[in-house]
């Protein structure tokens, strides 16, 4: 259906006739096992008394601030404003994100939901709307107006490129939220992402996380979707 519409070619928006999935790398994690450390904090807390088991024991009895001395630090791109929002509503994370008030957006790529693929109608005014809005902010450009103001005029779906640092009990009260159907499909797309990378580079820790779900009954009664992520629990 995108591929129908005519081009805007006078225009600085670069329209886009394919999906460019957010991007997600895993910068660092401890230098350290993940596990190892967060069960050398399990076994001080218990004194050895569970040799080989701290962890699991610390685990099971959902002591989980032992998960908190490991740190993983992702580089995030293609993710628009309105993912980033919702993403920097969870605190117990650092977040270094790329300025509009000094970098100029030389390109335009914006995030165009899928739903909008079936309507013509409605993607040419979503076109249009990106046009009116980014010329506008280009044109402010090329007469000196500052970046801090005229980012004002930047749409919400503009892409961004961020690094985000959470620690593991973090990620896994991330991952309950917004791996479930009932998050939005951006922040969800994210938020798988960042799971199977977890539970790749840290099984131990990330082998059960997920939405409630994946362990068991759903919390979210009439709103429940019925439709338990059977998807993540194959994920490695
Ligand atoms: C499906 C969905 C819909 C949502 N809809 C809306 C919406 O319509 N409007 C809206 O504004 N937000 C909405 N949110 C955002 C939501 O309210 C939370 O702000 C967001 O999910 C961050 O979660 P959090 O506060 O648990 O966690 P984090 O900031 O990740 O904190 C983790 C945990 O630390 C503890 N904690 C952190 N800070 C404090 C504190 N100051 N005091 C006490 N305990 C603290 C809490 O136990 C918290 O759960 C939505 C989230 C989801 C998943």
């Amino acid at each position: 259906m995108v591929r129908d519409l005519e081009p805007p070619v006078e225009t600085c928006y670069f329209p886009r006739d394919d999906y460019i999935d957010v991007d997600v790398k895993l910068i660092a994690k401890p230098d350290f096992d993940a596990a190892q450390l967060a069960g050398l904090g399990a076994a001080i807390c218990y004194r050895g008394k569970y040799p080989e088991k701290s962890l699991q024991v610390a685990m099971d009895g959902r002591h989980y601030s032992v998960l908190e001395h490991a740190n993983y630090t992702f580089e995030i791109t293609h993710l628009s404003r309105v993912a980033l929002a919702q993403l920097t509503r969870h605190r117990i994370a650092s977040y270094s994100v790329e300025s509009q008030r000094y970098v100029g957006q030389d390109t335009h790529q914006v995030i165009i939901p899928t739903s909008f693929n079936k309507d013509a109608l409605i993607m040419n005014k979503f076109y249009e709307g990106m046009k009116i809005l980014i010329n506008a902010y280009q044109e402010g450009l090329e007469k000196g107006y500052p970046k801090e103001d005229l980012r004002y005029f930047l749409p919400q779906g503009i892409e961004t490129t961020l690094l985000v640092t959470m620690n593991a009990r973090e990620l896994r009260h991330f991952f309950e939220l917004r791996c479930c159907n009932r998050a939005q499909w951006e922040i969800r797309r994210l938020a798988d992402k960042m799971l199977a990378i977890c539970k790749e580079a840290s099984p131990e820790l990330f082998a059960d996380a997920g939405p409630a779900c994946v362990r068991g009954k759903c919390p979210e009664g009439k709103h429940s979707c019925g439709k338990p992520r059977d998807d993540l629990m194959g994920i490695i």
